[in-house]
């Protein structure tokens, strides 16, 4: 299978059994923009509330919630006014537009000759209240823009947040919401959008403890594929042996960088088609001191980032204590100052942030879930979703489509959904194909309903990824489903 093919039969799969679908799309769509469909929907639900847990209950971090529409001080001070550029360029001759990094000396679309590069603001502009022609036309009056990041609205909040936490540091923040970002010419599908979600958290720290976290040593095992800077070589290493030669920077970078690849392990990307790729010093956003971008390697688009980790130092503390005159530095106690410090110096916490791009995990997840074989000359197509991101995790199906069957069928579909686990009644169509849309669509178990159901109350178990089946007794069923299910298969 050629991966362009992959690629176009994963979104085609996506497209038709409702996991995506181009925004629009009646009025012929628009492009950066999609919607998730019902499969889709809860396939990135499951995905942000694992993402959630592993934070507040992994981390201790506490969620907050922020508008996402900004004032332009926010983004003044950030920096995303004067720096949140991409360089564009137009064809002189068809006058489509292209990321300049994206294209080479020619138009890809005719051959045209292109213009010389010139910077491009990604923010979405927006006007908040009513405004007069007059008004309109005169620069800052209510002048707004939609977040192009979560961040912000944790920076901002940092004086309250800090106040919340009794004064004290270390602490993190998440956030998960949509961000908005006016790319250029997005051609990618799911992995460029102009409207999509951030799971952010920002991890404030006093500078001088920035290399001892203190459960560093639950991760300093963990191996990473990491690509630094300096060399065009990857190297497979550990997070403690990495952060020891310096190779990354400190402990918290090391710590949230294998927490990173640990939960993307844990929602069921294979860590081999994972590495860390350290930003160069041209590359690094203007708020960074140092990026490592967790990329994934797809088989249609190549290495794709897919979460980026930074260090971003007082960047956006500091600017947003002078452009707001709000003191936002903290005193360093005097057992905390660094050595040969002055007692009672302030600070500015550093801020250490993983920022995940939830729609591109989607589509990480979708195609490298994706399976296609022949099974007695047909061909079987499955999503091996992880049951806990599979959005529908149980399919109860009779086995024709006869009242007795049905009527059993459904008392049973109750009894799954009453013990809290999702699921699926299908009645349509012959046996084999119900299975195969189940497969389609990565629903991990099948339960079916057949004649020796109403002889002795017992049903069978269809398990996606080996097709074998088991029986049990219904009256089992729901504490097999919430338990051991996976060992009854070897
Ligand atoms: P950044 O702040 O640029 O490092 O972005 C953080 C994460 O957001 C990236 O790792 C991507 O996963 C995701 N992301 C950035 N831009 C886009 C976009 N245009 N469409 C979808 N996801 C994006």
């Amino acid at each position: 299978m050629t991966a362009a093919r992959k690629e176009d039969e994963v979104m085609e799969l996506a497209r038709r059994r409702g996991f995506i679908w181009a925004a629009f799309e009646i009025y012929g769509g628009a492009s950066g923009f999609f919607d998730y469909g019902p499969l889709g929907a809860a396939l990135k639900r499951k995905i942000e509330n694992l993402w959630r847990e592993f934070y507040t209950l992994g981390e201790g971090f506490y969620e907050i919630e922020t508008t996402t529409i900004g004032i332009r001080d926010v983004f003044d001070a950030s920096g995303h006014l004067a720096c949140f550029m991409d360089k564009m360029v137009e064809c002189k001759r068809c006058r489509s537009l292209f990321r300049a990094d994206h294209v080479g000396g020619r138009c890809p679309d005719c051959g045209g000759e292109l213009s010389e590069p010139q910077d491009f603001n990604l923010m979405f502009k927006t006007r908040i209240g009513a405004v007069t022609g007059a008004e309109g036309g005169e620069r800052g009056r209510g002048e707004a823009y939609l977040r192009p990041e979560t961040a912000q609205g944790m920076f901002v909040n940092f004086p309250r947040l800090l106040r919340f936490h009794r004064n004290k540091l270390p602490f993190g923040i998440i956030q998960i919401g949509r961000a908005y970002r006016n790319e250029i010419s997005p051609r990618q599908g799911i992995i460029r959008l102009r409207e999509f979600t951030l799971a952010e958290a920002e991890v404030f720290v006093l500078p001088h403890e920035k290399n001892k976290h203190p459960r560093f040593h639950e991760v300093e095992g963990v191996v990473m594929r990491l690509k630094p800077n300096y060399t065009d070589e990857e190297i497979e290493i550990t997070v403690g042996e990495a952060v020891e030669r310096k190779i990354i920077a400190h402990e918290y970078l090391g710590y949230h960088m294998a927490r990173v690849q640990q939960f993307l392990e844990k929602i069921g990307i294979p860590v081999g088609r994972l590495r860390f790729r350290q930003h160069g010093r041209d590359e690094m956003a203007h708020y960074a001191e140092d990026c490592w971008d967790a990329e994934f390697l797809s088989e249609r688009f190549g290495w794709v980032e897919i979460v980026g980790i930074a260090d971003r130092g007082d960047y956006d503390l500091s600017a947003h204590s002078r452009k707001a005159k709000v003191d936002m530095s903290v005193p360093v106690a005097a057992e905390d100052a660094p050595e040969g410090a002055e007692t009672k110096e302030r600070v500015f916490p550093h801020v250490i942030e993983p920022s995940y791009g939830i729609d591109r995990i989607v589509y990480a997840l979708l195609e490298s879930s994706f399976h296609k074989e022949e099974v007695r000359g047909e061909v079987r197509r499955v999503l091996r979703f992880k049951r806990c991101v599979a959005p529908v995790e149980v399919a109860v199906l009779p086995l024709l489509n006869r009242k007795e069957l049905v009527d059993k069928a459904r008392e049973v579909f109750r009894l799954v959904r009453s013990h809290g686990i999702f699921a699926e009644y299908d009645a349509s169509g012959s046996i084999g194909r119900r299975y195969r849309r189940q497969d389609e669509i990565g629903t991990p178990y099948c339960i079916t309903i057949d004649y020796e159901t109403l002889e002795n109350d017992t049903v069978t178990i269809r398990d996606r990824d080996s097709m074998r089946q088991v029986r049990v007794r219904i009256a089992e069923l729901p504490a097999k489903l919430k338990g051991d299910v996976e060992s009854m298969f070897g």
